[in-house]
């Protein structure tokens, strides 16, 4: 049997915790309740560079330059030439990072962290650092209690896997098919994945998914959704790191998850490496990182506030302000700022 003893241990092993993997050179144990890359929650849509930074751009499905706001009154197309978005195959680029990793990755269902020992459907394993990467419910920063969808710090989304071709990548906003929340649609060379998303974290939503869907003319396969945070937690408890929709990551408004949860993790990972390389003590990993998280707590709290905007101002005006925004001069101010943000290494090798 193997060891039970490790020089980390990543809890989750989905974009967060396959980046935090990624960078470490030692003792590694990456757990998760499902294989890596069966179970997917989202739509994958990023930046095209994140795939291509990560050595994992086999797994792209389609190439956007285009986004269009559609709402009853009028339409907003978004030019992203600048910093084209993709979408990918998540099980594709799961494996592809897993390849890139030395951890041992174990199957096993996470209940909390007792002693300074994680347990586990699998029995108990130590480790001086443990990263949790379980997504919106922290399964150890919480204390193995599932955290509260508290109305207010989680979106929640619904979306489904349709044969709907030929309509670029798009946000609808519209409140009589959802209020304080948006629709989207994210080609993926073949059909479409079509979602909705309540920025206060209504989770019934799938009647007004399926109404739009017939007023675009497809059906549903198969569904999926979950909470995701819109509001930064803190990204250490104690002597464990966060990283991911565990420490609140994913970015208010656009839902980007995906990004934050890979820039944050490449960087908890660089950190870590440090620690196992004598170079610095846990405690100061820990603040190191704690420090890089805060620096973006600005930017956060802008699109925080841009967030609320989406839910409070009238419909009409809040889409002519996007109007305003996909305007040149306006768009290149900004754009390439947000596309790029989170930029990895330009040349992020991984651990031989
Ligand atoms: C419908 C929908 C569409 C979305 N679309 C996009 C998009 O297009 N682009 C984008 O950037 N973001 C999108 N998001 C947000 C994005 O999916 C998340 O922000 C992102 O997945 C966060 O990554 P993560 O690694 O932190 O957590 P997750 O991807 O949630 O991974 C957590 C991992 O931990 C494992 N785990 C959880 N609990 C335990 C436990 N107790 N024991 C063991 N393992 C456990 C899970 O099995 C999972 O593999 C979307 C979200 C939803 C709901």
């Amino acid at each position: 049997m193997a060891g039970r003893d490790y020089d980390a241990i990543i809890v989750g092993a989905s974009f967060a915790g396959l980046a935090v993997a990624r960078r470490l050179t030692g003792r590694v144990l990456l757990l998760d309740r499902n294989e890596v890359g069966a179970v997917q929650t989202s739509a994958c849509g990023t930046p095209l560079w994140v795939p291509q930074a990560l050595g994992v751009a086999d797994s792209v499905l389609q190439v956007h330059d285009k986004l269009t706001v559609r709402a009853p009154t009028r339409t907003v197309t978004y030019d992203l030439s600048a910093v084209p978005f993709c979408t990918f195959d998540y099980k594709r680029f799961c494996e592809g990072l897993l390849d890139q990793t030395q951890a041992r990755f174990l199957r096993a269902s996470v209940t909390g962290v007792e002693d300074g020992a994680v347990l586990t459907s699998d029995g108990r394993f130590t480790a001086p650092v443990i990263v949790d990467c379980s997504g919106w419910r922290g399964a150890l920063v919480n204390s193995g209690s599932a955290a509260t969808p508290a109305r207010g710090d989680f979106s929640f989304g619904l979306e489904t896997r349709t044969a709907l071709e030929d309509e670029g990548l798009s946000f609808w906003l519209d409140g009589s098919l959802i209020p304080r929340g948006l629709g989207w649609i994210f080609p993926v060379g073949k059909g479409s994945l079509i979602g909705l998303g309540s920025y206060v974290g209504l989770s019934k939503l799938k009647p007004a998914l399926e109404r739009f869907l017939r007023d675009r003319g497809t059906v549903a396969t198969t569904y999926h959704g979950t909470y995701f945070p819109n509001r930064l937690f803190r990204p250490t408890v104690g002597r464990l790191f966060a990283v991911g929709d565990a420490a609140g990551q994913c970015l208010p408004l656009t839902a980007e998850g995906i990004r934050p949860a890979l820039y944050f993790g490449v960087e908890c990972g660089r950190i870590i490496q440090q620690i196992f390389d004598g170079r610095i003590a846990l405690s100061e990993g820990l603040d190191q990182y704690r420090a890089l998280v805060d620096h973006y707590r600005r930017a956060y709290r802008i699109l925080r506030l841009a967030q609320w905007a989406a839910e409070h101002v009238p419909t009409r005006w809040f889409v002519a302000l996007t109007g305003l925004a996909a305007r040149h001069p306006v768009l290149p101010r900004w754009w390439p700022r947000y596309g790029w943000f989170g930029r990895f290494d330009p040349d992020p090798s991984p651990v031989a």
